[in-house]
């Protein structure tokens, strides 16, 4: 102990050791903080009993034989023998502190990290060394976790946002820094205040996304009330506001936008219908119009026709004359009589024609109703619909709780389907959309169930099988796809799809499985396409 060295009271030695340990990132354990006062008060610490350090002598060689020849980014193993030789050099005459300071050269070995290890040199008191190294081992130990955060905190970043376009450039500077020296408390303080601004950020985002859900409820409330004389439209608004008050799911969000769309296209259509019913309305009255005024002019003919008729009765003086006159009239009343029925029958047929239409389109207005709300096979695929969809997971749920087994949920998604609509048209797209349903239900097991979800998404539940298998059945259907093209007016046709599988959990509604499902299928469009990623 230093002679010069001022008095110190035990309290104050006690508050240093515990300074010390917090510096070195140690935890205050008895043994440590036996040693952190012993560094404070100037007394080295005392040695461990050397029987006590041969196992660990024993794993430290075979650790410093197994690391010595791997060469890696920082430490060559040139660099390697050095820093052994010196750090021998240095400590050959305390065991425990060798064996200390050997330990922290394998950790910064294995770490790869950039350690100075010259100061393994110096004459540091005992505990500076182990403190230290006990840091640099803890952030070694924390710099994966912190890379990891980085990587997760920049992936969730508003790539759109300017803050964040900042901020995600310093997060990665600081992460560089870390892994190349020890923090200090000015790092930590920068990590913490990059830390909160992120989640400020993601708070405002989070707000963002439940503004546009009410914004989401306000235009399919505002649709409904839009659609009260349309059975359709009403009926998928009120789906989606159904399936908006569950809570906020980004299929609940895009339900919104496809039905926003549809519902555009679909008035589109029916404007399109009433022009042309209109335009058909037009004609048939100037068709009418025309007949009227064609037995108008007739009904006047007859008249002069009469006329003269009659005036020429009352200058005939001859039988003979007055007989020509009568046939004269018999034949011009006959021609009036046929035109005047033919007329008539025109107008009839006229009439029947427009009574027939309004019958037709009374008819497959019924239709269109009753296939959306009865029936539970989509019309274009002839596979199930969301109804017929529901009706087969109500079955597999009953027959998991008789049997048990697990039940696999698929969602599939055509690729690139906007494209191929665009190009070859949309009847093009529907013969697409028929082929793959039928691909994909002559390749499933009879059990499995496959519906049509909606738009160019197919669901599909596998009873009986794994998640894992699931999806090796489903890559196992795009393999088989590729091979098949269709024809399209006598041209190639290629279509393939992304799938996402999850395993259904017992007692969870289809939706919240679907949900997995969906995350899985964003990440098989995200990493390619035509595979299938689980969830
Ligand atoms: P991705 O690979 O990312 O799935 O791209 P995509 O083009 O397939 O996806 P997107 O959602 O952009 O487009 C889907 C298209 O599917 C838009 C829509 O017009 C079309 N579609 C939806 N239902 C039908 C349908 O019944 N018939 C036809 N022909 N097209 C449809
Ligand atoms: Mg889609
Ligand atoms: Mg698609």
């Amino acid at each position: 102990m230093d002679a010069a060295r001022p008095a110190v009271s035990p309290a104050e030695l006690a508050r240093g050791a515990l300074r010390r340990l917090a510096r070195a990132h140690l935890e205050p354990t008895p043994e440590n903080f036996a040693r952190a006062y012993a560094a404070e008060s100037g007394h080295p610490a005392p040695a461990p009993e050397a029987r006590d350090q041969g196992p660990a002598w024993v794993a430290l060689i075979e650790q410093l034989t197994c690391n010595l020849e791997r060469g890696s980014r920082q430490w060559t193993g040139a660099r390697r023998k050095e820093s052994v030789r010196r750090v021998l050099d240095s400590s050959r005459s305390d065991a425990p502190r060798l064996l200390h300071r050997l330990h922290m050269l394998m950790a910064a070995w294995e770490n790869d990290q950039p350690s100075n290890p010259m100061d393994t040199g110096t004459d540091d008191p005992p505990l500076e060394a182990p403190a230290a190294g006990a840091g640099a081992d803890a952030a070694a130990a924390w710099l994966p976790l912190v890379k990891g955060f980085e990587a997760v905190v920049r992936a969730s970043l508003p790539s759109d946002e300017p803050r964040a376009a900042e901020l995600a450039p310093q997060f990665s500077a600081l992460v560089a820094a870390l892994a190349s020296e020890s923090p200090g408390p000015a790092r930590l303080a920068e990590f913490e205040a990059l830390g909160e601004r992120a989640r400020r950020l993601f708070a405002h985002r989070q707000e963002l996304v439940g503004q546009l859900g009410a914004l989401c409820r306000e235009l399919t409330q505002g649709l409904t009330e839009l659609a009260e004389d349309d059975g359709w439209a009403r009926g998928q608004c009120e789906a989606v506001q159904a399936r908006l008050a569950e809570g906020l799911s980004a299929r609940g969000v895009r339900a919104a936008s496809v039905l926003l769309a549809e519902t555009r296209e679909r008035q589109r259509r029916v404007r399109l219908d009433r022009q042309a019913a209109r335009d058909g309305l037009k004609q048939l009255i100037h068709t009418m119009v025309q007949e009227v005024s064609q037995l108008g002019e007739q009904t006047g003919r007859l008249q002069t026709v009469t006329e003269g008729h009659a005036s020429a009765i009352e200058s005939a003086d001859t039988l003979e004359g007055l007989a020509g006159v009568v046939q004269a009239m018999l034949a011009d009343s006959r021609a009036m009589h046929s035109a005047v029925s033919r007329s008539q029958e025109r107008l009839q047929a006229d009439s029947a024609r427009a009574m027939g239409l309004e019958e037709r389109v009374r008819e497959l207005e019924a239709e269109s109703r009753r296939l959306s709300e009865e029936v539970s096979t989509d019309v274009l695929t002839q596979v199930a619909n969301r109804r017929g969809l529901m009706q087969a997971f109500e079955a597999e749920v009953a027959r998991h709780l008789r049997e048990g087994g697990a039940l696999a949920v698929g969602l599939l998604d055509i690729d690139n389907f906007k494209k191929l609509n665009d190009s070859l048209g949309h009847t093009a797209g529907d013969h697409a959309l028929k082929s793959l349903a039928a691909s994909v239900r002559e390749r499933l097991r009879p059990g499995d169930h496959l519906a049509r979800f909606g738009g160019e998404e197919f669901v599909v539940l596998l009873p009986r099988t794994e998640p894992a298998e699931a999806q090796q059945t489903l890559t196992r259907l795009q393999r088989g796809l590729t091979e098949a093209l269709f024809l399209y007016e006598g041209r190639e046709v290629f279509v393939t799809f992304s799938a996402g599988v999850t395993g259904w959990r017992p007692g969870e509604a289809l939706e919240a499985a679907l949900e997995r499902a969906d995350e899985a299928l964003y990440e098989a469009k995200r990493t390619g396409k035509n595979r299938t990623c689980a969830a």
